[in-house]
């Protein structure tokens, strides 16, 4: 099946995948090796996006991978959709990333949305709404993002969105402001997260609409700088929405079911770490392929004789095993309402995912050594891409580990009082 040579992260006879499964994964990983790793230093330096990447996954059929079949996409599961972004993310992380934002606003209103509880007139209008979205992804290779980050609690899910859409004749006025929106000024439509909110009205978490507010909308615009650490060519600059007409038909969920989806698919918010699973993959090959002397563009000079060296690899080894067992079977057992297990492990397995990337990245420069931190090599990009796993909301590390520490010791409702 595959040109590439890199083997499969996870390979399909070990990992039990299905064959269409497996197809979908092989054909990202010889696209992320075919297309992205070429042109991923260039917009790592110069801090732009990689939309020639998004272009030429439309007929690869990677814009729609989550789209239902029915509507023209691949009807790729959430697993599906995990593995075949970490293979993307070995090649060029910013685009893995921008990749998740775009996907899921497909997965969550595909697959997720079916597993949700909607009333018949709700999932109707849903089924209508979603398929003009999927038409234009599908047909037209228009791409999304999701800007949900406006700098308060609300991204880490701890209150209301502070960006408001007022019901108004059709449709909504929104306005507000995110930050880090990736894929700033390269998208087609910003799939934000706002608080539905009348003259009056208290802003609660259960009015959060999501909805697909048009880039060339009148009221949008893109403001300030990016010049971050890592994971430049997101381009994730701040969005400003000031009195933005969107019409009903922009809903990517209707009213009540994102809110039901953040608390009852809790593995919806897992969806950024596949980037850093194929970040903390690609640390790990790049040690193996220098220090046997094989790395291309480098001499084939081998340093693997060394004991040193070997037990560097040996703990990279184990460290990758243990990440990808974890994350493996985490993406497998997503699903709506699941147990308390499944959602410590979710957490254990975005923390693992998340912190090991960077620690394998980290561990690699110190093996591999000083030529090999050189920026015309990929590993400080990985080093440098994977340092942002995790800040990212609204499964941070701190958070991860706050709610592991909580909901392990108390039981819903349980205080000491
Ligand atoms: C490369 C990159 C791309 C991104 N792209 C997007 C995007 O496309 N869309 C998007 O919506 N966001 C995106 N983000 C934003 C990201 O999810 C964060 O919102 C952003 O990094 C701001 O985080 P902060 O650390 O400044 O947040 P702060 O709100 O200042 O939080 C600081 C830290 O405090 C802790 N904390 C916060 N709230 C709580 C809480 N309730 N309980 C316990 N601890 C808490 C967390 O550990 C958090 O990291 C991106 C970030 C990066 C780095």
């Amino acid at each position: 099946m595959s040109v590439s040579k890199d083997a499969p992260i996870f390979d399909p006879v070990a990992f039990r995948l299905e064959r269409r499964e497996a197809e979908i994964i092989d054909k990202a990983r010889q696209f992320g090796a075919r297309v992205l790793a070429p042109r991923a230093a260039k917009h790592d330096r110069e801090a732009t996006f990689p939309i020639e990447n998004f272009h030429d996954m439309h007929p690869e059929g990677l814009l729609g991978i989550c789209v239902p079949e029915r509507d023209g996409g691949q009807g790729a599961s959430f697993r599906t959709y995990c593995l075949a972004a970490a293979e993307l993310g070995r090649y060029c992380g910013a685009t893995a990333l921008s990749w998740n934002m775009h996907v899921c606003s497909t997965l969550w209103t595909g697959a997720l949305a079916d597993d949700l509880e909607m009333s018949a007139e709700d999932r109707k209008a849903h089924t209508a709404r979603r398929s003009k979205h999927y038409k234009r992804i599908v047909g037209e290779g228009a791409i999304y993002s999701q800007p949900f980050s406006e700098g308060g609690a609300a991204a880490a899910g701890a209150a209301a969105f502070g960006t408001e859409a007022k019901p108004v004749d059709g449709g909504f006025l929104v306005s507000g402001k995110k930050i880090f929106a990736s894929l700033s000024g390269a998208a087609d439509y910003y799939g934000i997260l706002c608080t539905e909110r009348s003259e009056g009205d208290a802003a609660s978490r259960r009015n959060t609409l999501y909805l697909a507010v048009p880039a060339k909308a009148e009221g949008v615009s893109v403001v300030g700088d990016w010049d971050p650490l890592g994971m430049r060519g997101t381009v994730s600059r701040t969005l400003l929405l000031k009195d933005v007409f969107v019409t009903e038909d922009e809903m990517l969920m209707p009213r009540g079911v994102y809110f039901r989806a953040a608390t009852s698919w809790p593995h919806m918010f897992l969806t950024l770490s596949p980037t850093y699973m194929g970040l903390a993959q690609a640390a790990y090959d790049f040690t193996v392929s220098y220090l046997r002397g094989e790395l291309p563009g480098t001499p084939p000079v081998k340093r693997r004789m060394f004991p040193t060296k070997q037990i560097a690899v040996a703990e990279m080894r184990i460290m990758l095993e243990q990440t990808k067992a974890l994350w493996f079977q985490a993406v497998s057992e997503a699903r709506a309402e699941p147990t308390k297990e499944q959602v410590l492990r979710a957490y254990a397995a975005q923390f693992t995912v998340m912190e090991n990337a960077n620690a394998l990245a980290a561990k690699a420069i110190r093996t591999c050594g000083g030529q090999a931190m050189l920026k015309n090599l990929a590993l400080e990009r990985i080093y440098r891409d994977s340092r942002c796993g995790s800040l990212m909301l609204p499964w941070t590390a701190e958070i991860c580990l706050d709610r592991i520490g909580k909901e392990a010791l108390y039981e819903v409702g349980e205080t000491d009082a």
